[in-house]
């Protein structure tokens, strides 16, 4: 099974690959982790990367498309998270696809107003130890004690594009580059929409749905 979460920033893409990595024993791609990854090196790259994250922009097509190909080698069922981001990637993907004989099942849409995406990239946190993410302005991913991982009792730490103005560029960007996805999915016939500003065990509901019909 492969699937693509297509998701506006925020929309709770992270959370949901989460849940349906461990259902249905996908393997999870997150370039955006892949790419908070490559920063921590320290070189030239992760300091380009980083300039480019930050503004809100996309990392370019190169660079996204070899971690991609390294990642998809070993897997037999992926969930795709902040992949794909443009056209470009699209049909580079369904191309590598075709070339390993595999199948996009389907493109889960998670859709939310803007508004509601902007508070929820403000309280968003993440555990440095264990990766859970909590969220302080979405109830039933708040952490028990604030800012602490209820798991490891370590601090929360907040992304460096966490921050209202890169929010919205981060919003500009997609609406310019990724939203168009939307339409050419759907055209394929395999794009759900669901509604990203519900609560997340509900989202969660309504994704099983599409994916024990395609299981
Ligand atoms: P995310 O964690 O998915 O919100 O991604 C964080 C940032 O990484 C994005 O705002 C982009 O700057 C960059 N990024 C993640 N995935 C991609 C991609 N597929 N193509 C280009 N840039 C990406």
């Amino acid at each position: 099974m492969n699937i693509i979460l297509l998701a506006p920033p925020a929309a709770g893409k992270g959370t949901q690959s989460a849940r349906i990595t461990s259902t249905y024993h996908l393997k999870h791609i997150s370039t955006g982790d892949l790419l908070r990854e490559a920063m921590k090196k320290g070189d030239e790259m992760a300091v380009s990367i980083k300039k480019v994250c930050d503004e809100g922009k996309l990392v370019s097509d190169d660079i996204i498309l070899t971690l991609i190909e390294n990642e998809l080698k070993d897997a037999s069922g992926v969930v795709l998270d902040g992949f794909p981001r443009n056209l470009t990637q699209a049909v580079k993907y369904d191309e590598l696809l075709e070339s390993l004989n595999q199948t996009l099942d389907a493109v889960i849409y998670l859709c939310g107003n803007k508004e509601v995406l902007e508070a929820r990239v403000i309280g968003r946190a993440t555990c440095p130890s264990c990766g859970t993410i909590y969220n302080s302005m979405i109830e039933g991913q708040k952490p028990q004690v604030e800012n602490i991982c209820d798991h490891c009792n370590v601090a929360l730490t907040h992304r460096s594009d966490d921050n209202k103005e890169t929010f919205a560029a981060r919003y500009e960007t997609y609406m310019h580059e990724t939203e168009p996805l939307v339409r050419y999915y759907s055209s394929k016939g395999i794009l759900t929409e669901i509604d990203a500003t519900q609560d997340p065990d509900q989202v969660f509901v309504e994704i099983q749905k599409v994916l024990e019909k395609i299981k």
